[in-house]
């Protein structure tokens, strides 16, 4: 029988994969045999990353740096992993940023750079690569939203509203695209103790709440994010889109 989830020899991309969720969605692509490119702005974490998935021997690993929030610089570093790797078959838009402050003393320029890096980016990275994959006739673009793409939490306004806008651009995306055999799908994680987040896992207050707030009772496992991807990348899902999959532990269903 046709294995539906076998993703073994497609090429993939993951924004923002030097380290975090991102590293751990490129992770599960490398291990389902997937070949992967890493991103991130460059520099030792980058190649670090890189190496660390090279040591599982499956499929080939290679690197590509650029800042997301750059229009410009998207385009030539797009264009740069297409010409030497060819149009990826999946395309995983996580890279992403965390600013807090109450909105009445938000800064200016954190909103920019919160917008830029969470939503923008995944217009700026997903159009030439759409160009490519609408030519080709296929491909899965996955983005990455959160719990805040539904929920909002005090101190961090901006960064729903970035993940709120995930949620439509995907589904937006999915409209235009959909008719190339392209799928469009966003995954939205609960509460995973990663480097953006490192000041509420460290806290005891938070930690707490997290645990009683999620039916799961804890927070989640880097791991518990493949499952839910590898079938958003496979063609098991190929008459699904617009979607967005929340791996919370069951905290978005429950007040
Ligand atoms: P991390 O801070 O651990 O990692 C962020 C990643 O994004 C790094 O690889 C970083 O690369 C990259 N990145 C950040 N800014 C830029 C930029 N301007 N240009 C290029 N790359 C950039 O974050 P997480 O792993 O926690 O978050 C990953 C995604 O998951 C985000 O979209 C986040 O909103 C989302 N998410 C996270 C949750 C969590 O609990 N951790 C929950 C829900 C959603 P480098 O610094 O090497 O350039």
């Amino acid at each position: 029988m046709t294995n539906l989830f076998d993703i073994t020899g497609r090429t993939a991309f993951v924004t923002g994969s030097s380290r975090g969720l991102g590293h751990a969605l490129a992770t599960g692509l490398a291990e389902a045999g997937a070949n992967v490119v890493l991103h991130g702005r460059g520099g030792d974490t980058l190649e670090q990353a890189a190496e660390r998935l090279r040591a599982l021997g499956q499929g080939a690993i290679a690197t590509v740096s650029f800042d997301v929030t750059d229009a410009a610089a998207v385009e030539e570093g797009v264009g740069r992993l297409i010409a030497e790797h060819g149009c990826p078959e999946i395309l995983v838009n996580n890279a992403g940023v965390q600013r807090r402050a109450p909105i009445t003393e938000f800064a200016a320029q954190d909103w920019d750079d919160v917008v830029a890096t969470n939503l923008s980016s995944a217009f700026y990275v997903s159009q030439p690569v759409a160009r490519a994959m609408s030519e080709r006739g296929s491909g899965k673009i996955i983005n990455i939203g959160s719990v805040q793409s539904m929920l909002a939490r005090q101190t961090i306004a901006p960064y729903s509203a970035s993940k709120g806008g995930i949620v439509m651009l995907t589904k937006g995306m999915a409209a235009d695209l959909a008719r190339f055999n392209i799928q469009v799908n966003a995954i939205s994680p609960g509460y995973f103790a990663t480097e953006m987040n490192r000041d509420l896992w460290t806290d005891e207050a938070f930690n707490t709440w997290v645990i009683n707030r999620t039916p799961a009772q804890r927070w989640g496992r880097f791991e518990e994010l493949v499952g839910a991807l590898v079938f958003l990348a496979s063609d098991a899902s190929s008459f699904v889109s617009g979607q967005n999959i929340f791996v919370d532990g069951g905290m978005t269903s429950v007040v």
